[in-house]
Order: C-alpha cells, then sequence, then structure tokens
C-alpha cells in the first residue's frame, strides 16, 4: 500500500517583528484580532509576537466530533518555539518560561465567546522561574492566581465566585481593603487555597503541565463557539453558523510589572461625539482585565481630558511624553491604514510600547454622523463611503421631536431617561387600546408598572412608554430604543391601577384619556400637552443626507394624510406624497360622525347628503396638501376604509350617528350588523366600496381637482395630481372607476374653464392584481402608475391577516420557520416575486410605467434594497422614516456599485 505522506493543511499562521503571515484582508482564515495582529506587525508597530490558528481548525474541530486535527500539534508546538525565540525564552522552561494569552477571535466581533486568558504557561515550578527573571516575587505570584482564576472559570468550568469568596475572606481576616495591599506571600497563600479549592470542585488537580493548559485553552475556545451565549449572539446579528472562530496564542507582555508598566484601552476619536480627540484610560501596574473590571479608577491619557474631569492624577501625557508620543503616532498610523476610527488596546512594560488589539471602534449614532463627515472631508474616506458608514435604520433616534426649551412645563415626576426623544399622548394602561387608539390615529402613552413581550403591539402603537419599574435595560427601555419609541422607565412614583384605569402621581390624580408628555432624553414626566421642537436635518446629519441623495436612484416620497404630515416630510426631504390615505384624514373626532354617516346611510340620498358635507373638508386639506407640497408630485388614493375601524359601535357612538341620520337607534344597529363583516380586511373595501357607490368617487375626485385648481392659482406652481384607485382585483374595475374620474374632471374643467393634467394609477395589493399587471397598464386608458400595498400584498400572499397574524408570527420566529416579521421586512423570496412579476409585466405594456411601493416596507433598509434591485422608481413610507429611507436608497445603489 502507498504510504507517502500527504502534506498536512496549513492550520498556523505567525505575527510579530520577524515573520508575519497574514494580513488585514485575510479575516475569514485569522479572525478579526488575528488579521489585524498580522496588519499591525505589517505596519511595523512594535505587536507581541504569536501566531493565530485559523477558522479552518474550528471547522475541522466540529467536523471530527470536537477533536482537534492530528497535525495541529506540531504546528503549534514550532511556532512556539519560534515566538519563544524572538522574545528569548521557552514555553514550559522553569528558568525562562514564555507565557502566552490565549484569546478567541471570530470573523466579526463576537460577545458571548471565550474570554482571554492571560499567563499561560506558568505552574508551580515555572513561577518560580518568573520570580528570578523578573526580580518581582510579588508581581510572579500574582500572575500566577490571575491565572489560575481565569483558567479554572473559562476552561474547567469552576465558577469565579468561589475565588472571589477565597480572597475577600482573606481580605477581610487580614483587614484588607484592595488588592493592592497583598504581599508576595499573602498571593502564595491565596494560590494554595485556589488550588485546593479546583481540585474540590473539579476532582482533579489544577493542571501543572504546560502542554495540557494550552490545549486545554485551545479546545476551550472552539468549544466556546458552540455555547449557549455566542449561538444568541450569532442568531440575533445574523452570523452564519459555518464562520467559525480562530484562536489568537501571543507571548505575553506585561502592564503589571512595576511602576514603569500600564496598560490601557483606547479610541482614535472620542465614540460618543465623534471629535477627533484621543479618548482613552490607562492603569498603571496593571493587567488587561483590571482596566475593564473597575476596581481601580482609570487614569486618563491626554492632559485635556485629565483636566476636563478634574482628576489629580497623571495623564499619561505627562507621565511618559515619549510613550505618549509614540502612542499617538501609532493611532495617526492605524487610522490612515484602516480609515476609520480604532479601538485600540495596548501595554507598556518597563517602559516600552506594545500594541495587543485594533479594530473598527464602536460608536453612538452621533458620533457615527461626525466620524463619517469629518473623515470624508479630511481626504481619508470618499463621501460614497462616508454615505455606507453609518446604519440606516439608527437613524431612527435623531428624528423624534424634543420638549421646547421655552414652554411652561409641570414636572410631575422624574424616571429614567430610557430611550430619547418626547411624546405627548392621552394616558391608556392596555396594550390593547394603545393599538385601537393608534387605529383612529390618537397619539398615546402607554403607561404601564413594567411592560412584557405581550406589551410589544401596544408599545409600538404608543408615541410614547411610561413605566414604574425598571431600569435602563429593562423590557421597556431595551425594546422602545428599538423601535425608536420615547422612553421613560423606573418612574417609582407613579401609582398605577390598570383595573381602574388611573394613574397617581402624588396628589395628582390622572384618568385614561388624559394628556401627558414624556421626555424620554431627560426622564421628565410632565403634566398635559408641553410644546415641542420638530427634529431639524442640521449639522453632519443634514450633510450626509445630502451627499445620500447625490447617490441614490430611487425617489423617497412620504405617506402622508394630513397637512401636519406633509409639512413633516418636506422637513424630512420627501421628493413627494406617494400616499395620501383619504379615510385617514376622517379620524379627526370632529370629522368622523360625517364619515359614519357616509358609511351608514342606507340609500344614495343619505350618501349624497353626508357626502356633500365631507366635500369642503377633503377639498379644503387636499388645497392645503397640495400648498405644502407645492411643485412636488402627490399620490391621492381613493376611499379605502377597513369599514370595522369606521362603524359605530357604542351606545353614544350609535346615538349620535343615528340622530345625524334621522333614524332610531335600532334601525342603525341593524344596519351595522348588516355591514359588519368576519373579515374586514378581506372585505367591502377599496374599490369594492366605489363600484358599489360611484358617488363616493365622484366626490373624492371633484375634490381634488377643485383643490389643484385652486392651489395652482395661488402657489404660481400648476399640480397635477395622481389619483390612486386601491385594491383593485380586475381591469373592469379600474376602467369603471377611472370613467368616473374622467367624467368629474370633463366636468369641473367646464366649469372652471381650464384644462386638467392628472394621472390614474393602480395599487397593486393583490396577487391577481400583480399577475395581470400588463392587463391593467395596457393602452392609453389603462394604469398610468402603480404603486405596490405591500401590506395587502403580504396579508394575502401568504394568507396571514394583518390585523391578527402577530401570535402567529411570534410562534413562527420563535420555531425558526421565519427569521423576519414578513409585514416588516419584505419576504423577498415571495411577495417579492409578485412585486417583480408586476414590475416587469406592468413594463411590457408600457415600458416608462412609474411604480413605486407604498407598504410599511418603504421604510425598512433591507426591503428597500430589494426594491431598488427590482427597478421600482419610489419608496413611499412615513414621514419619520424619510430619512433612513433615504440613506438606505443611496446605500442600496452604493452596494450595486462595489461601495463599502
Ligand atoms: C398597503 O396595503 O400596503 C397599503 C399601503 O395600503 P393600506 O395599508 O392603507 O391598506
Ligand atoms: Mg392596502
Amino acid at each position: 500500500m502507498n504510504t507517502a505522506p500527504t502534506s498536512a493543511p496549513r492550520w498556523v499562521y505567525l505575527f510579530g517583528a520577524d515573520r508575519t503571515d497574514g494580513d488585514a484582508g485575510m479575516k475569514t482564515l485569522l479572525g478579526g484580532k488575528g488579521a489585524n495582529l498580522a496588519e499591525m506587525a505589517n505596519l511595523g508597530l512594535p505587536v507581541p509576537p504569536g501566531f493565530t490558528i485559523s477558522t479552518d481548525v474550528c471547522t475541522a474541530y466540529y467536523e471530527a466530533g470536537r477533536k482537534l486535527p492530528e497535525s495541529l500539534t506540531p504546528q503549534v508546538d514550532e511556532a512556539l518555539e519560534t515566538i519563544g525565540r524572538i522574545v528569548g525564552t521557552k514555553f514550559g522552561d522553569t528558568d525562562n518560561p514564555l507565557l502566552v494569552s490565549v484569546r478567541s477571535g471570530a470573523r466579526a466581533s463576537m460577545p458571548g465567546m471565550m474570554d482571554t486568558i492571560l499567563n499561560l504557561g506558568l505552574n508551580d515550578e515555572t513561577v518560580e522561574g518568573l520570580v528570578r527573571r523578573s526580580g518581582d516575587r510579588r508581581f510572579a505570584y500574582d500572575s500566577y492566581r490571575r491565572f489560575i482564576q481565569m483558567y479554572a472559570d473559562i476552561v474547567l468550568g469552576v465558577d469565579h465566585g468561589v475565588f472571589e469568596d477565597i480572597l475577600e475572606t482573606f481580605k477581610n481576616l487580614n483587614s484588607m481593603q484592595l488588592d493592592t495591599e497583598l504581599t508576595a506571600d499573602d498571593w502564595l497563600e491565596i494560590i494554595e487555597s485556589y488550588k485546593a479549592a479546583i481540585a474540590d470542585a473539579i476532582d482533579r488537580p489544577f493542571p501543572q503541565d504546560t502542554g495540557e493548559q494550552l490545549w486545554g485553552a485551545i479546545s476551550a475556545v472552539f468549544g466556546s463557539w458552540q455555547n449557549a451565549r455566542a449561538k444568541t449572539y450569532r442568531f440575533l446579528h445574523g452570523i452564519p453558523d459555518d464562520w467559525g472562530t480562530a484562536v489568537n496564542v501571543q507571548a505575553m507582555v506585561f502592564g503589571n510589572m512595576g511602576e514603569t508598566s500600564a496598560t490601557g484601552v483606547a479610541f482614535t476619536r472620542n465614540p460618543s461625539t465623534g471629535v477627533k480627540e484621543i479618548f482613552g484610560e490607562f492603569l498603571v501596574n496593571a493587567q488587561g482585565e483590571d482596566v475593564v473590571a473597575g476596581i481601580r479608577t482609570p487614569q486618563h491619557l491626554t492632559e485635556a481630558a485629565r483636566i476636563e474631569a478634574g482628576s489629580s492624577q497623571p495623564s499619561l501625557e505627562a507621565l511618559t511624553p515619549g510613550t505618549f508620543a509614540e502612542l499617538v503616532a501609532v493611532f495617526d498610523k492605524l487610522e490612515t491604514r484602516y480609515r476609520d476610527m480604532q479601538d485600540i488596546e495596548f501595554t507598556i512594560q518597563d517602559g516600552k510600547l506594545w500594541m495587543l488589539q485594533t479594530r473598527s471602534g464602536k460608536r453612538t449614532l452621533e458620533a457615527a454622523l461626525r466620524i463619517a463627515v469629518e473623515m470624508a472631508e479630511e481626504g481619508l474616506i470618499s463621501r460614497e463611503e462616508a454615505v455606507m458608514r453609518v446604519n440606516a435604520a439608527d437613524l431612527d433616534q435623531l428624528l423624534h421631536p424634543t420638549i421646547d426649551p421655552d414652554s411652561e412645563k409641570n414636572v410631575l415626576t422624574n424616571g429614567l431617561p430610557a430611550s430619547p426623544g418626547a411624546a405627548v399622548g392621552e394616558i391608556v394602561f392596555h396594550a390593547e387600546d394603545a393599538e385601537a387608539a393608534k387605529a383612529k390615529g390618537i397619539d398615546v402613552i402607554l403607561v404601564r408598572v413594567e411592560t412584557s413581550p405581550e406589551d410589544i403591539h401596544g408599545m409600538h402603537a404608543a408615541a410614547g412608554i411610561l413605566t414604574a419599574r425598571g431600569g435602563m435595560t429593562s423590557h421597556a427601555a431595551v425594546v422602545a430604543r428599538g423601535m425608536g419609541r420615547p422612553c421613560v422607565s423606573g418612574a417609582s412614583a407613579l401609582q398605577i391601577d390598570a383595573r381602574a384605569r388611573t394613574l397617581k402621581i402624588g396628589s395628582t390624580l390622572l384618568k385614561e384619556g388624559d394628556v401627558i408628555t414624556i421626555d424620554g432624553s431627560t426622564g421628565q414626566v410632565l403634566h398635559g400637552r408641553v410644546k415641542m421642537r420638530q427634529p431639524e436635518m442640521s449639522g453632519n446629519f443634514g450633510t450626509l443626507m445630502s451627499w445620500a441623495d447625490e447617490f441614490r436612484r430611487l425617489g423617497v416620497r412620504a405617506n402622508a394624510d394630513t397637512p401636519r404630515d406633509a409639512e413633516q416630510s418636506r422637513i424630512f426631504g420627501a421628493d413627494g406624497i406617494g400616499l395620501c390615505r383619504t379615510e385617514h384624514m376622517f379620524f379627526e373626532a370632529d370629522r368622523i360622525l360625517a364619515m359614519r354617516e357616509m358609511i351608514c346611510a342606507e340609500d344614495e340620498e343619505g350618501r349624497r347628503a353626508a357626502l356633500d358635507r365631507i366635500l369642503p373638508m377633503q377639498r379644503g386639506d387636499f388645497e392645503q396638501l397640495f400648498e405644502t407640497m407645492a411643485g412636488l408630485p402627490i399620490t391621492i388614493r381613493l376611499l379605502d376604509p377597513p369599514l370595522h375601524e369606521f362603524l359605530p359601535h357604542e351606545g353614544s357612538e350609535l346615538t349620535s350617528v343615528a340622530e345625524a341620520l334621522d333614524i332610531s337607534v335600532e334601525k342603525l344597529r341593524a344596519r351595522v350588523r348588516e355591514l359588519s363583516e368576519f373579515n374586514p380586511m378581506l372585505g367591502f373595501r377599496g374599490c369594492r366600496i366605489a363600484i358599489r357607490y360611484p358617488e363616493i368617487t365622484e366626490m373624492q375626485a371633484r375634490a381634488v381637482f377643485e383643490a389643484a385648481i385652486a392651489a395652482g392659482k395661488k402657489t404660481g406652481a400648476p399640480v397635477k395630481p395622481e389619483i390612486m384607485i386601491p385594491l383593485v382585483i380586475y381591469r373592469r374595475e379600474f376602467d369603471i372607476l377611472a370613467d368616473v374620474i374622467r367624467g368629474i374632471a370633463r366636468e369641473v374643467e367646464a366649469e372652471h374653464g381650464v384644462s386638467l393634467d392628472y394621472e390614474i394609477g393602480t395599487m397593486v395589493e393583490l396577487p391577481r392584481c400583480a399577475l395581470k399587471a400588463d392587463e391593467i397598464a395596457a393602452g392609453e386608458e389603462g394604469a398610468a402608475f402603480f404603486s405596490f400595498g405591500t401590506n395587502d400584498l403580504t396579508q394575502t400572499c401568504l394568507g396571514l391577516s394583518r390585523d391578527d397574524g402577530g401570535p402567529i408570527l411570534q410562534t413562527y420566529t420563535s420555531a425558526g420557520i421565519l427569521e423576519m416579521d414578513p409585514f416588516v421586512s419584505i419576504d423577498v423570496s415571495g411577495v417579492g416575486e409578485l412585486v417583480q412579476i408586476g414590475t416587469e409585466r406592468g413594463r411590457r405594456v408600457k415600458p416608462d410605467l412609474k411604480i413605486g411601493i407604498c407598504g410599511e416596507h418603504a421604510g425598512d433598509e433591507a426591503s428597500i434594497r430589494f426594491f431598488h434591485e427590482a427597478g421600482l422608481d419610489y419608496v413611499s413610507c412615513s414621514p419619520y422614516r424619510l430619512p433612513v429611507a433615504r440613506l438606505a436608497a443611496a446605500q442600496a445603489a452604493l452596494r450595486e456599485k462595489g461601495v463599502g
């Protein structure tokens, strides 16, 4: 048999001053940390030598049933020897031991993976070598006990509380406060107690064999790829399971070797504000974990920061100007190389600077905007790259109103500023009530003792959330921040009686429907409606948005139903209105009666009487919309009222409508019963109402045309309304209603002696409409434009009710059947295909057919990318989502060009 050895795959990659095998481009193989260590070494920066065991080993480890490949051993041994040679030590040597750190390093930063192990290679004998070499017993024993503690916790699974207890008891018995008070002999005693506790916990002694230590640590890193925390993190962040992690083994440098040693962390720019200044801290005579552990107060890196903080502890800049200057030069080099703000870890051992890590730093949105804009202005990155640097969905945080500082305020109490922005609304105590109010266009503040997942739909519907219990990471706080809803949490002075629907704060008693204001940026809860300041598109935000507009191909319009929405849309840079839901113009209390009269009228005469009252209201609203949006396109959709949202239900509603209609309550109740449906969302809606009662379309068309004439005269800009027919199934429906509209246009033209310019298009909200798009668009008289209504299209394609699908979708998400709520992010492969089919068939008969989308998906980043790729002309979303949509549209276009 031929036994010629096949050469083993390469598993190990060196980095350091002498030889570096990798670079920043090798993240897939070496993980982020390993690739960046290699890159720093390539840049000539002082990196302690080490090696990376590649992510391929992780794959092999799991393929072999959690077993490391045999050929890894000689490669690791050789690499250890090499780094030992470079630093003049030997792994396991009792006289001059090489000590290493072992760290995980996946492709993407992955909290939840194994923590760092430092000082690996120490045992009862090698620690004496370290004593001799360093001449510092205390340092050597302190290093050893740290290693035992970390290793036992991370690799051997001994609870770290065991070690904390031992140390605390020792300190108490000896009347000590700080770890720094312990002497070398004290640490030696602690080490013995630690070892005894470990032997007790795992029934075998702490491993003294340094090889066993190393392989134990390496296996633990690979094992941690599949621990529960890491799996959850991957699931939440969409990181594929098969990426695997790398392991970095690196020669130790010591920041705890006395007063000329230190360890620190730094950002090359301020991660909260984005200001170009060095931001960071350090600790003298300490090891990495001390800085984050918060046991000692770290010192500032720069003098400026020290002075600003009023600290008496010297800055690094003052303490060691030479090392500080060297560090600053390293920061510059790293920013220039990575062209992004860096988050850096360093150690100073006996006056010599060592770089341990660099990566792109996490930052607030404010910082992200400033850094992107300034780096582009500095010429470090292009404007295109700057636009790619900001997460579009995050912009939501900047888009909330704030309390006008000049307004009068009656502060009821304070809670925690859990999610920024201010909100005004009527108090509701139950999630269902919040939803019901939202459907009626009423802004509410959802007030709860605390929130739970069952409240999510209500939190979504509320303008703001207020809780009595819970901190900054409570359910309410986390979810509200995620949704971009203002939230004040933990306002403990609230006495909530949800059953009685009352809220007591001090001596003030409030009840459901009373108005309060909350300020999620300060935590204030205020009585009544406080004046707000609308967000502005200024500063770096405005600059970045203007760059985004240069790069996007998709138009971004607003779904705006009222003149107030239209004004907000202009502030947020809408290219027009893509959907005016005319039924929403009637949610206000003083108008809903007219609408109810119209819906409940028994005959044409009654309906026409109600319509006569509605006409001036509609015309007035349209006129204001046209004026506000002067010069920009506006799509007005014919009435599409889901009847259950408008029918009178309760006693008082029934009475007032009956009075207005001059009929008995019984008769009205019978009419309401007649109109009620099992599935109102799939029932007598959209154009079906207009087909049955064309007088409604007549009124609406008249209101649109008369308003267009009036607004055109006022602004001097001719108005070209786009009239849209909802929920079309058949071409014939479209034709019938288009004829009604044309007829009215001719009448208005004759009455006013003008010629009207307008278009008639259709919503595409039903699968049949998408499939028959060619038929519906064909010819001069066919639809002049399409607007995909992906809310209804999703409902009807999936056969899941928009109103009742919530619990089902939740089950499906937890069961792993769905990753995303398809009503939030478009179901690309299903509903998306209908969009593609509709677009392709429509343009087949009308190549220049204008096509938009106005469902909720128009404000979702991933969906926008899909709509861009599907070749749509515009997306139309709610006003507060406009900046997100503008940025996401630009990013979709740039990504297509290969930027970012
Ligand atoms: C849609 O269905 O996507 C749409 C925009 O219409 P509505 O939400 O008003 O039904
Ligand atoms: Mg719809």
